[in-house]
């Protein structure tokens, strides 16, 4: 089947609302994705039919519940071509498996040791290694971000040596929508022996990933911006590491033995999946994975493409507009600034016409900070996202832009 937007747009109901008397057009997806309905009904499904915990009942719901929040297991598994299942760990989001990540990587590093994370982090991808190099006495350094928005790779090389025990980087900045080359480097940082997790929360919908091909260590990202719930994420990890590093949280599901005064730890994925995991958003999410798998993705990422082009061809007109970022590879989010009007009465103004922005610093004050702004306005796009949104996105601007003058 090839990639027809109309109807990609049929199967998500909240793109019929209207927002004071105008179509909604949401531009808000790198903040979070809307979702099919087949991702519903998994949820409601579950709810109405097989609510049950998993892995320790004796009964019907709980075999039939296991089934499912397994199987998902599976989907992710085959979506990220993970070499074993084992290595596949339920979190939370994004921010609980980077956290899963420092909390193992923390108490093993020491002084003498560095670390390396870059200027376009979103906060969850920078304070946790910032943390971890504080708390360990290890150093911390980051690859500055040049003007065009891409990393500056001669410095990132430069700051490569034989003590630099860790790197972290996003796959796609959340503030930029910036591809970053994440095979080249991964090949740079294994090249000094450095552990490597790319931050996938934005790369994840945006080309997706093939954690062998790429060769990092970890990848990290949330169910919510692949059209699957909230509360629900992966972090995937080689299982040498995962399964020798330090547990995250200690409690049930996770031990194998416990006596008054000790305990030993389970085998992965549960020695990393302490307490009754969130089984409905898991399946939920392994149907949103088997939805978007089964989308003509070639077609979805020219369509993408296709609506960036215009994009910056239509920002080029608008007079006093300064866009945040022009990578050449350049993915879901178109950041700008303009000369009258604080980001968030943009947002403001448009939301007024039924648009669905987001603005501020994206959680990314480090790279406000370089661009020298307090904040962007964003917006973000997702496979049901169509030219005329992109021409009735400028067209509302230019209203702004009067009201504001
Ligand atoms: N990293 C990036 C690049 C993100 O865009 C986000 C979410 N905006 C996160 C990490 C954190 O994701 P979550 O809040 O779902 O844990």
């Amino acid at each position: 089947m090839s990639f027809d937007v109309a109807l990609v747009r049929e199967q998500f109901p909240i793109l019929k609302r209207e927002i004071d008397g105008n179509p909604l057009i949401y531009l808000d997806n790198a903040a979070t994705t809307q979702k099919p309905q087949c991702v519903i009904d998994a949820l409601v499904a579950y709810y109405t039919e097989c609510n049950s915990n998993v892995h320790r009942g004796a009964h019907r719901l709980a075999d039939e519940a296991t089934r499912k929040f397994e199987a998902a297991r599976d989907i992710v598994k085959h979506f990220i071509n993970a070499p074993k299942r084992e290595e596949v760990i339920w979190t939370k989001g994004t921010t609980e498996g980077i956290n899963i990540v420092a909390n193992g990587l923390g108490k093993l590093l020491k002084p003498g040791d560095e670390v390396i994370a870059t200027g376009m982090e979103h906060h969850a991808n920078i304070v946790t290694w910032q943390q971890a190099c504080k708390a360990s006495g290890a150093t911390f350094h980051t690859v500055p971000v040049t003007e065009q928005g891409e990393l500056d790779l001669e410095v990132y090389q430069s700051l490569l040596n034989s003590n630099t025990k860790f790197v972290a980087f996003p796959h796609v900045s959340n503030a930029l929508g910036t591809l970053n080359p994440i095979k080249e480097l991964t090949a740079m940082a294994k090249a000094v022996g450095a552990w490597v997790l790319v931050d996938g929360a934005q790369g994840i919908a945006h080309g997706g990933v093939d954690v062998q091909e790429v060769g990092c260590d970890f990848y990290a990202f949330s169910g919510h911006k692949i059209y699957g719930p909230m509360g629900i994420g992966i972090l995937w990890g080689r299982e040498e590491l995962l399964s020798e590093w330090p547990v995250w949280q200690t409690g049930g599901e996770m031990i194998a033995t416990v006596t008054l005064q000790d305990a030993t730890w389970n085998v992965l994925p549960y020695r990393l999946e302490a307490g009754t995991p969130n089984v409905g958003d898991a399946i939920a999410l392994g149907e949103a994975i088997r939805w978007f798998s089964e989308l003509d993705l070639v077609g979805a990422a020219a369509h993408e493409q296709a609506l960036i082009a215009r994009a910056t061809e239509l920002a080029q007109e608008v007079e006093g507009l300064r866009m945040i970022g022009q990578a050449r590879h350049k993915v879901g989010a178109f950041s700008f600034v303009m000369s009258e009007g604080h980001p968030a009465d943009i947002g403001f103004l448009l939301d007024r016409q039924g648009i669905a922005i987001r603005t501020g610093d994206h959680c990314a004050q480090p790279l406000m900070n370089r661009f020298g702004v307090p904040g962007t306005a964003r917006m973000s796009f997702a496979v049901y996202n169509t030219l005329e949104e992109v021409e009735a996105f400028f067209k509302a601007l230019r209203k702004v832009q009067m009201m504001l003058a």
